[in-house]
């Protein structure tokens, strides 16, 4: 993605940036965006995000039920969002629903909101059950790089109430140790920022093993990886980096 080089800048960028009301994100260009589906191709997501949520669709075998109703947005979509909800909702349900323009994921195209597929379908509260496909879903989201990012009981870490359609992309190792450890990406960035600064983190998910390092700064004299290893690198939007290698 974006910053998946080294040499971008990766404060601003990265599949891990944490986005919310006390850490809004930068005013960027988007990332490169991709369809969720051949069915719904104004939905979009960071291109690498977008291929992992068809996949995940396909292998629950929810192509027909699960709707992607609303993925990447400018900031000026969510001023309309939050400028519409606001009159038709009044501001207690927005504050409660709606993130302010700077401060919403969905910025980032890492953020998606799922849906049953429906007749009608609510915009901004969509219903995604945990029974049946959508179970199936929210059970193998992880092996795909998606968490639910505002479960329930984490209201006061994530300070937003339980939004069982929000799903976010935060790369496969990270949604593996967030899925095992019940963290939400607050307190998943707290403990990399805690305890990995020296030494890694390290996570099997699927066939492979991964190594996860957190530098409280950027540091553009980071050696090149090893012969055979890839290397990924992630702004945590707070002036810290993510450093994910695999081989
Ligand atoms: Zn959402």
């Amino acid at each position: 993605m974006r910053a998946g080089t080294d040499r971008a800048l990766p404060a601003a960028a990265g599949a891990l940036l944490l986005v919310n009301a006390a850490h809004p994100l930068p005013d960027s260009a988007p990332p490169e965006l991709a369809g969720t589906g051949p069915r719904w191709p104004e939905v979009k997501l960071e291109r690498r995000a977008a291929g992992l949520l068809r996949a995940c669709i396909r292998a629950v075998g929810g192509q027909d039920v699960i709707v992607p109703v609303s993925g990447w947005r400018s900031r000026a979509e969510q001023q309309a969002i939050w400028d519409e909800t606001l009159k038709t909702e009044g501001e207690p349900f927005t504050r409660q629903y709606v993130a302010r323009p700077g401060c919403s994921e969905h910025e980032t195209g890492l953020a998606i909101d799922l849906g049953r597929a429906a007749e009608t379908i609510d915009f901004i509260r969509p219903d995604f059950p945990a029974y049946g496909v959508w179970g199936a879903f929210r059970r193998r989201a992880a092996e795909f790089g998606f968490v639910l990012r505002y479960p329930a009981g984490k209201e006061a870490v994530t300070g937003i109430a339980h939004e069982p359609w929000h799903f976010r992309y935060v790369g496969i190792p990270h949604a593996a140790v967030m899925a095992e450890r019940g963290l939400v990406l607050e307190e998943y960035l707290a403990l990399l920022r805690r305890a990995h600064t020296r030494t890694p983190l390290q996570v099997r998910a699927g066939a492979r093993c991964f190594q996860i390092l957190f530098r409280p700064a950027w540091d553009a004299s980071l050696p090149p990886p090893e012969r055979g290893t890839y290397r990924q690198v992630s702004g945590d939007n707070c002036g810290g980096v993510v450093i994910t290698t695999w081989k």
